[in-house]
């Protein structure tokens, strides 16, 4: 065990006990956490796997080809088993809360859930949110995504609507970013590109012109400057999945391919990409379920070696991070509640 201490962006430093042979002496590490609902790694058949079809960097690992630009190979990639040990079909509200809590979600109700996290699963992110664990230990974190005001009423009259990953910002203590944030240069929309925002809410076509995918992840770095971590959920391809609709899968991977390239191409020395999802769908067409797939992890920058160890399901990314910064790990397990959900 070594004494490390780790630059913090106020400028007040802490002493780590760290568990790896690990150096963040003086580094100003970010840590980009994005997550892509709904993808995972099929096999390789145009007729029903548009990373097939349509990727060319970085998601050609969706399809399992071989068929890769340079910047592919630079990427650390594990497939995670999205199912963590129960039957079923592996679903959004368990599989986001274990990769938003390092929490075994889908053990702790004994099935999977769908949709949005039920009071059991509010519980267990309330107590382990990832941004709460690296706030209380002195790092700034946040969820990056800008809430529109339309949506945020519609969460206030029906809370039960809010995804896991609102739940893990809110238990933090901090507000959701807004479209006033997103004007700022604070967050990102949803859509990256700001297109799918002008669909759902036409009079944001002034105030929000289209960016194009590129440099909204050299904005995505950016920001990530101020915070050593930042989570950026992107949803729209697990919709495009469950649609079955290959027109909209191109347009989903290809936005995300170039976002990609242009985070990797911003970053600097000391930040991290970790690129995951929550169960597979949008690497099998021919079912608009989700699919029993692995799903990949990705890592490139600073921390690619350190994340690089004995990872297998999605709660592993939480547990490998806090290993990583000397953190305590939650219990794997919680005790169940009498209620599900
Ligand atoms: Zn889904």
């Amino acid at each position: 065990m070594e004494k490390l201490s780790i630059h913090k962006r106020r400028g007040n430093e802490k002493n780590f006990t760290l568990v790896g042979p690990f150096y963040l002496n003086g580094t100003d590490v970010s840590v980009i956490y994005f997550f892509i609902d709904g993808i995972g790694i099929g096999p390789d058949d145009q007729a029903t796997n548009p990373f097939s079809r349509y990727a060319t960097s970085v998601l050609s690992v969706c399809s399992a080809s071989s068929r890769a630009d340079a910047l592919s190979r630079d990427f650390l990639l594990l497939p995670l088993d999205a199912a963590m040990g129960i039957d079923g079909l592996p679903q959004s509200a368990t599989g986001q809360t274990s990769l938003w809590t390092g929490v075994n979600a889908p053990q702790l109700l004994g099935h999977h859930l769908t949709g949005f996290p039920g009071p059991t699963l509010r519980a267990a992110i309330e107590e382990h949110s990832i941004l709460k664990k690296f706030k209380n230990e002195g790092f700034a974190a946040t969820l990056l995504n800008a809430y529109s005001e339309k949506f945020l009423k519609k969460l206030e009259s029906m809370p039960r609507f809010a995804s896991a990953s609102t739940h893990t910002q809110k238990a933090s203590g901090q507000p959701l970013f807004t479209l006033a944030d997103l004007e700022a240069g604070r967050a990102l929309y949803m859509d990256i590109t700001h297109q799918i925002m002008h669909q759902y809410y036409p009079e944001t076509k002034e105030r929000f012109p289209i960016v194009d995918a590129h440099t909204r992840g050299a904005d995505l770095v950016r920001i990530a400057q101020d915070y050593e971590l930042v989570i950026f959920e992107y949803f729209l391809s697990d919709k495009a999945g469950h649609s079955q609709d290959f027109d909209a899968a191109q347009f989903v991977i290809e936005s995300l391919e170039t976002f990609i390239k242009g985070i990797c191409e911003a970053m600097g020395p000391d930040d991290t990409l970790i690129i995951s999802s929550d169960h597979g769908n949008l690497e099998d067409l021919s079912t608009k379920t989700h699919t029993h797939h692995r799903v990949p992890l990705l890592v490139y920058g600073r921390l690619m070696k350190d994340l690089a160890g004995d990872m297998q399901y999605l709660y592993d990314i939480p547990r490998r991070l806090y290993e990583i910064y000397g953190f305590a790990l939650p219990p794997l397990i919680l005790p169940q509640r009498p209620r599900a959900g």
